[in-house]
């Protein structure tokens, strides 16, 4: 199976993509976290993308592009993947299908989490990342057992850079200009979710898998 994840930086994406490539064994592709490790490792893709993100912009779609048109090849990915993160701009989506259809294969599904602005900036102010397991936390809405620790690794939590007030919004604003268009894009193409994601977390799981199987 074969899924995209959309919504606002700070919808759920990443917390949703954690539990649904165990439900669904898949593995889960996020160009956030691809870009992240990235630059922890130095690597040429990490220099590039980093004051991208350090200042909440895009990274230009042809580094991205790239990036995961190598992982979709490998072969984990074989028998589906979620994307979570991309596409994020029209073109993203146009390059996405490009690659597909050179192999021969489709999109199943595209889920949209829905959630309002002022949810996202409360949920990003309180974000906790474990960035060892990739698991997703919330201060208040979803959080560790220990305070500070993941409850898989027992490592430290951390906040992201890009998770303060100012470079949130502008995210925000990134999101509403350069990503909402994409929703539209995959509206005409059909097998397209919308999920409220103003939920708690198991609940959107729960309308999620009863989406896909309705659909
Ligand atoms: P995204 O991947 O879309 O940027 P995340 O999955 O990182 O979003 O979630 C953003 C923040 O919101 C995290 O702190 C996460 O714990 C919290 N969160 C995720 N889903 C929910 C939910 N349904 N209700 C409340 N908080 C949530
Ligand atoms: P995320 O972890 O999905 O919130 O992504 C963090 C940051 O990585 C974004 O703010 C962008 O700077 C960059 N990024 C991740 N995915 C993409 C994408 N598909 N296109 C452009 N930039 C991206």
């Amino acid at each position: 199976m074969r899924i995209v994840l959309l919504g606002a930086p700070g919808a759920g994406k990443g917390t949703q993509a954690h539990i649904l490539q165990q439900e669904l064994n898949i593995p889960t592709l996020s160009t956030g976290d691809i870009f992240r490790k990235a630059i922890a490792d130095k690597t040429e893709v990490g220099l590039a993308a980093k004051d991208y993100m350090d200042d909440g912009n895009l990274v230009p779609d042809e580094i991205v592009v790239s990036v995961v048109c190598e992982r979709i090849s490998q072969d984990d990915c074989k028998n589906g993947f979620i994307l979570d993160g991309f596409p994020r701009t029209v073109k993203q989506a146009e390059e996405l299908n490009k690659m597909m259809s050179a192999d021969n294969i489709k999109l199943d599904y595209i889920i949209n989490i829905d959630v309002n602005d002022e949810e996202i900036i409360r949920r990003q102010g309180g974000r906790l990342m474990a960035v060892k397991s990739g698991k997703i936390y919330h201060k208040n809405f979803n959080p560790p057992k220990v305070a500070g620790k993941c409850d898989v690794t027992g490592e430290d939590l951390i906040q992201r850079e890009d998770d303060k007030e100012d470079v949130v919004r502008h995210r925000l604003n990134v999101y509403h200009e350069q990503t909402k268009p994409v929703e539209d894009y995959y509206k005409s193409h059909g097998n397209f979710l919308n999920i409220n994601g103003i939920q708690d977390v198991n609940k959107v799981t729960q309308d999620i898998l009863a989406g896909l199987k309705q659909l």
